[in-house]
Parts: structure tokens; sequence; C-alpha cells
């Protein structure tokens, strides 16, 4: 009982809930504020071919700009609004504003440029998430192949036939899906064939591994992507060691600080050096 301890604890247990409990329910209240007054906005960082740094497209990561907290990462709302449901809205509203810069850099000639978004497991538990995406690509008229989407395991796993049918449901639009973090989290290679997937990315505690040497896992992955005729890319390359061995283990695809931290989309597009 509270009063059998010392009053100092009491007070202090009290308060560290309190404030807890208060920034919780702030970021919750706020999200729909922000949803409604613009103050997401998308950073893109580029994902590129390991062999010759070349630009294919962007990962688009959000960042938010709270009116009285300031900055505020991802990593703090993104699992509130998982909790509360509001990632549902929050994922629809970034989808929105990604269709929009891809609409953008397609009528400025970037044909080939592929954007991937992150998208919450909850929208693959319900059918609506393809007239959502079908609706999207029709107000911005985009291109097919244009937009990737980035989920974690664990969310196909559990809803593996209706994952199934919303993927095929968006496979006339040529959206490809990506299965982030890749490794983590259930890892149930037994599945991995029956996911309707088309691109694995490697997380970054397995690149973490890679430095002058290979890491067996990676080339694990590296063998079971090219037998299940899968795309792979991997995350979080920071060093030019890590790159040179991923390039002589064939890895196709890579992202990483090395190359460029997640930047605004007007620097983003000033990184594709490429002709058109
Ligand atoms: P993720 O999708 O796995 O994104 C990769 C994270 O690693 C990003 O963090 C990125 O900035 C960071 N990263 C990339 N390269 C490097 C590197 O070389 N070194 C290091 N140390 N980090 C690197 P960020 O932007 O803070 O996003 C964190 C997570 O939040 C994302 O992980 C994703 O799960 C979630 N998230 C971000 N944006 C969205 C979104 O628009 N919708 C949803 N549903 N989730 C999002
Ligand atoms: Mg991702
Ligand atoms: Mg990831
Ligand atoms: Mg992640």
């Amino acid at each position: 009982e509270a009063k059998s301890t010392g009053r100092g604890q009491v007070k202090f247990f009290n308060n560290t809930m309190r404030k807890k409990l208060k920034t919780h329910a702030d970021i919750e209240n706020d999200l729909q504020h922000g949803i409604e007054h613009n103050e997401f906005e998308l950073y893109f960082q580029p994902i590129f071919t390991i062999l010759d740094n070349h630009v294919i497209g962007f990962e688009a990561l959000v960042r938010w700009h709270h009116p009285k907290k300031g900055f505020v990462s991802p990593n703090d709302f993104i699992p509130i609004a998982e909790k509360t449901g509001q990632i549902i809205n929050l994922d629809l509203h970034l989808l929105d504003l990604a269709a929009q810069h891809i609409s953008k850099w397609h009528q400025q000639g970037h044909r080939f440029l592929k954007v991937t978004v992150n998208v919450s497991s909850r929208h693959f538990a319900s059918l609506d998430f393809v007239a959502q995406v079908h609706a999207i690509y029709n107000k911005y008229q985009l291109p097919l192949g244009s937009l990737c989407l980035e989920i974690t395991e664990s969310g196909l796993i559990e809803n593996l036939e209706l994952a199934t049918q919303i993927i095929e449901g968006l496979s006339p639009l040529k959206v490809k899906l990506c299965l982030d973090d890749f490794g983590t989290g259930y890892s149930a290679l037994g599945y991995l064939h029956q996911l309707p997937i088309h691109i694995l990315k490697i997380d970054k505690s397995f690149i973490d591994h890679v430095q002058d040497s290979t890491n067996p896992l990676v080339e694990a992955i590296l063998s079971l992507a090219k037998s299940l005729k899968l795309e792979v890319v991997a995350e979080g390359i920071e060093t030019t060691g890590q790159l040179e061995t991923l390039q002589t283990t064939h890895c196709e695809y890579g992202q990483g600080y090395l190359m460029s931290k997640p930047v605004p989309a007007k620097e983003a597009i000033l990184l594709i050096n490429q002709p058109l």
C-alpha cells in the first residue's frame, strides 16, 4: 500500500507514471490534429545498386514537426499510433503525400523512380486497403510499378490468406511488397515461400556484422532470396568495407548513411545524377 512506502518514493513513482501517461495521451491527441494541419513531412533515403551506385528509388520515412515538441522521431509516435489504431489514417495520409511526390517526379522525367512506403500490418487485416490504394493511384495518375509497400513479417503471417488476397488486389497496379527488417521478429522461414512478396530487406543488425569479411547469415539470406526469386535490399550500410563485401556477395541493392541519410524531397531528387 502507498502509505507503507516512504512519501518521497510514492511521489516519485506517481510523477513518473503521470508524465509517461501524459506524453502518451498528448501524442494520441496531437496525432489527429497533426494530420489535419499537415505537420508530417516525408524524408527520402536513396536505394541504390550496390554494384555501381545508381539510385533506383527512395524509401519514404515520416518526420513530425510538432508545434510544441519540435521534431518528433517516428520511433516515438509510430508505436503509439499502432496501439490506438490511428496508424491507419496516418499511413493513408502519408501514402497520399508520397503519391504527390511520385507524380511530380515522374512528370519531371524521372520515369523509372520507385518509392517505397512503410505501412502497418493493420492494413492487411481488411480488404479496404485495396480500394484505398487504387483510389490514390487514380487520384494522382501514378505510373504502374512506381509504388512499393514495406511491411514487417509478423503482420503477413498472422493474416496470410487475407494478406494474399490484398496483395493480389494490388497486383494490377504492379505494387511490390517488401518484407522489412527481415531476420528479426518471427523469421518463420517455413512461411517465406508462401508469402506473396517480391523484396526482402535485410535488417541493419545483420549488415552491422558485415565488415571486411562476409556474414554467413547474410550469405544464407542472399541464397535463400535467390532461390525464391526475391530481390534483396541491404539496410543500414554505413562503411565502404560493408559496401565492398556486399559487392562480392552479389547483393543487388543497398541503403544506408554511407550513401545518404533520409533527406527532404528537394534534396533527395538532387541525389539522382543519372541521365534520364
Ligand atoms: P524502417 O522502415 O526499418 O526504416 C529504417 C530506419 O533506419 C530509418 O529510421 C532510417 O532513418 C534508419 N537508417 C537508415 N540507414 C541507416 C544507417 O545507415 N544507420 C542507421 N543507424 N540508421 C539508418 P527512422 O526514419 O527513424 O524510422 C524508424 C522506423 O519508423 C522505420 O523503420 C519504420 O518502421 C517506422 N516508420 C518510419 N516512417 C514510417 C511511415 O511513414 N509509416 C509507418 N507505418 N512507419 C514508419
Ligand atoms: Mg522500412
Ligand atoms: Mg527496416
Ligand atoms: Mg524498422
